[in-house]
């Protein structure tokens, strides 16, 4: 077994890390507590050449693989945590599954924009009926002439509110089997946003209604059986979910690091207590078992897909550590972790969704259980 970087990824690590301490370490606390997308920092990673970088260089991307996107995340987030969404957006969410079975026509009208860090796509899989059970869905097409009427309802679906196309899972016909997707412009008529409203990280979210949106047949991406397709793509994206989880437990751990080294209560250095150096023995491990699951799982993926399993396994480990890792090391840093002074309150609230977004760590558990008993085990009743 070969735990090392190649030269390569040594060398990108490098890079990205130089790049985010030259221009994204500054106005880190600022960029994570503004609700807003940080445009900016996209274009900077555009011209940086860190949108893209699991996309392949005939769609705009840079033929990168899943693990090098991995690397950029955590040396983004080493030094911006907020900054490593982007690269989640441009590398590993929505983005991956519409490059992967998008049409030329769709990636030229959007995927350009995209990768210039002018626009994002969001992804609607989420509805008020159908959470965990994303199979229940109903937001549904009926034919119309050569194309489809959309009718139905999202929520939840990070970046919307500012997005300039949703990736929206609908249904064909009954079923699984009916499951397909469509790409929905989020200026067509008949899309509405509800009221606006704020997830414990910060973020925005809000309810969006399909009301007999009209989408051509030019805007189909995957009909009736594209879902098992969709969530194999979807690995990807709980990858990216994964790498932060590890990353903003990683910056907190740092932070506390840093803190118990030079903060004295009754007269010696808080890393001179054996209560607080049995935590950070417990991170430590916390954080090395992660990287490897994680390392694991990019590194094996195949044609840039990693297996469901091995990205269940990382996925819910490192949500459940880095959220830990987190709130070990606001402990550590008492009243000034718990304040926003430092980043390590913004951690442990960004790590706490990813328990849920992505798939919950119990949707987690339910899939590794069926590997570990190599059947499936239906979650309904009957
Ligand atoms: C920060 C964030 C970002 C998100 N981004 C997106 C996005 O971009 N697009 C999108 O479509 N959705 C998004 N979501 C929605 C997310 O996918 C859902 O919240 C998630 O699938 C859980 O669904 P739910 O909230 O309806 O909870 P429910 O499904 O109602 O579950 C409630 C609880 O019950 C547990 N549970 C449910 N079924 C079982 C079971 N069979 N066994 C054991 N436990 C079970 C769950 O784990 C959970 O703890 C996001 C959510 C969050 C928090």
């Amino acid at each position: 077994m070969n735990f090392q970087l190649t030269p390569e990824q040594t060398e990108f690590r490098g890079a990205v890390a130089r790049f985010a301490d030259k221009h994204l370490r500054a106005g880190a606390r600022e960029r994570a507590h503004d609700p807003k997308y940080p445009w900016d920092v996209a274009k900077l990673m555009a011209e940086q050449g860190l949108l893209g970088i699991t996309l392949k260089e005939e769609d705009g991307g840079q033929g990168g693989s899943l693990m090098d996107a991995v690397l950029a995340i955590e040396a983004v987030a080493a030094a911006c945590p907020r900054s490593a969404d982007v690269i989640q957006a441009g590398s590993f969410g929505p983005v991956r599954v519409f490059a992967e079975y998008g049409t030329p026509m769709q990636k030229e009208r959007y995927l350009t924009h995209i990768l210039k860090g002018e626009g994002v796509i969001s992804v609607g899989m989420t509805e008020p009926e159908a959470g965990s059970a994303v199979t229940d869905l109903r937001s549904a097409v009926t034919p119309d002439g050569d194309g489809y009427r959309l009718n139905g309802s999202k929520v939840f679906s990070t970046h919307a509110p500012y997005a300039d196309v949703l990736l929206v899972y609908c249904r064909f016909g009954p079923g699984v089997g009916g499951i397909g997707s469509v790409l929905v412009d989020t200026k067509a008529e008949g899309v509405k946003f509800g009221q606006h409203s704020t997830f414990m990280s910060g973020e925005e979210w809000a309810q969006i209604y399909f009301d007999n949106v009209w989408v051509p047949p030019e805007m189909v991406v995957l009909k009736e059986g594209g879902f098992k397709k969709q969530i194999a793509g979807f690995n990807v994206e709980r990858i990216g979910n994964t790498s932060r989880s590890l990353a903003l437990g990683r910056y907190a751990y740092e932070e506390a690091r840093q803190w118990a080294m030079q903060r004295k209560q009754f007269g010696r250095l808080l890393c001179e207590f054996q209560g607080l150096q049995w935590k950070f023995a417990e991170m430590k491990m916390k954080l090395d078992a992660g990287q490897l699951l994680l390392y694991r799982a990019a590194s094996n993926a195949d044609g840039g897909i990693p297996s469901a399993q091995d990205t269940a396994i990382a996925k819910a480990f490192c949500n459940q550590a880095g959220f830990d890792i987190a709130n070990e090391a606001l402990q550590v840093m008492g009243g000034m972790g718990y304040s926003q002074e430092s980043l390590v309150e913004y951690c442990l609230r960004r790590c706490r969704g990813w328990m849920i977004a992505g798939g919950s760590l119990e949707i987690l558990k339910n899939r590794i259980a069926e590997g570990v008993f190599d059947r499936t085990f239906s979650q309904r009743p009957g």
